[in-house]
């Protein structure tokens, strides 16, 4: 089967492992600095905060910025469910934008008739590793003064006008073991508010200032120096990991050219993607339906996958919870997306099999 991920953990994870193991310091050490320090710098942030996981990173971003029960956060209904469950679980409410039916991100045009006085942040979602479109969010977060929150959990290293994602606002990134890069569970907010970074420290140790010594309530989302010695490798070799998915997503776009009924991604490389994921939309002019071709690559050992094949707001718990949006793009887009395998470790024969039997099925004869 040619998965579609899979974390590369080389000599340098492991050595770095069995240092952290024999040095006794297992958390609280100095490698969660240097891993937030060097993750930071990455990104072009003062500051790196680490935590337990992409989740905890948007929950504590909305928790430091102040986001209280009953506000209501802007967000994508077309991302991980992670996203919008952040704001559920501290009370407040996210109201949803569609999307753009070409890049799958907020459709900027959409935000501002959804705003209320309630109405305290955004969340945009990078998904699969495109940048939004942030000089028009930049101008709505200004003009409506609202706190921007970046989920840049499938985006790490991606750029939008040679900037990083992350930077724009508070920046929330996931170190998932699917992800571009990764710590087994992992999460980093970056930012660079000193005020935000000290509040989010605090969140994540029980809000003690002095140890012992709690002013306010806070929790445990700390990172370990384990997670994060991993992460001190992988982001060295981050921006190899990420030209590698596009020389592969180059070469399927170049190589699947024009198929009737196949949307492709764009891939020129000025749009700063990082291709988390390469993902195609199966319309109806093509042969077979997409469920068909997702069996068909399948049945091929080829792991492609439906990310994601129901939108948040149509999600039970959000039906459960009122939510009754008609969002008509996103919710034509789930029936057509697709995503083929395209991280660092397919080879060009995988990609090879996944064009034949792609173009194989747009002959119809299966
Ligand atoms: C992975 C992911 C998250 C959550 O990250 P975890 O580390 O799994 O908690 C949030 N948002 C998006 C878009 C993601 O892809």
């Amino acid at each position: 089967m040619i998965p579609i991920s899979k974390p590369i953990l080389g000599e340098e994870e492991e050595a770095a492992v069995l240092e952290v193991l024999r040095s006794g310091i297992l958390t609280k050490g100095k490698k969660v600095e240097e891993f937030e320090n060097s993750f930071a710098e990455f990104v072009g942030c003062r500051y790196g905060v680490a935590t337990t996981s992409g989740t905890m990173a948007l929950i504590l971003a909305l928790l430091a910025s102040g986001i209280k029960e009953g506000d209501e956060i802007i967000t994508t209904p077309f991302s991980f469910i992670a996203t919008a469950n952040s704001c559920l679980c501290i009370h407040s409410r996210p109201v949803f934008v569609d999307i753009e039916e070409d890049s799958f991100n907020i459709d900027p045009s959409k935000i501002e008739e959804k705003i209320t006085p309630r109405t305290k942040a955004i969340i945009v979602v990078h998904l699969f590793g495109k940048p939004c479109q942030m000089t028009k969010i930049l101008k709505i977060c200004q003009k409506n003064k609202l706190i921007l929150i970046e989920d840049a959990c499938q985006a790490h290293g991606a750029k939008f006008g040679g900037r990083l994602v992350g930077s724009f606002g508070t920046g929330c990134f996931s170190f998932y073991a699917t992800k571009n890069m990764t710590t087994g569970e992992g999460g980093m907010i970056t930012t660079d508010s000193s005020v935000l970074a000290d509040k989010i420290r605090l969140l994540r140790n029980h809000g003690e200032e002095n140890q012992y010594y709690s002013s306010f309530l806070g929790y445990n989302f700390r990172l370990t120096d384990i997670q994060a010695t991993i992460g001190i490798e992988q982001l060295k070799k981050l921006n190899k990991f990420n030209r590698i998915r596009r020389e592969n997503a180059w070469y399927l776009s170049r190589q699947l050219g024009k198929i009737r009924g196949i949307v492709l991604p764009e891939v020129r490389a000025d749009l700063g993607h990082v291709f988390h994921q390469f993902t195609i939309r199966v319309t109806n002019e093509f042969p077979v339906s997409r469920n068909q071709l997702l069996n068909i690559l399948q049945e091929s050992e080829i792991d492609a996958k439906i990310y994601y094949p129901l939108p948040i707001h149509r999600q039970e718990l959000y039906r459960k919870l009122g939510y009754r949006d008609s969002l008509p793009v996103v919710e034509k887009t789930v029936g057509e997306v697709l995503s083929l395998p395209i991280h660092p470790q397919v080879t060009r024969n995988d990609l090879d099999k996944i064009i034949l039997v792609i173009k194989r099925a747009a002959t119809g004869k299966v």
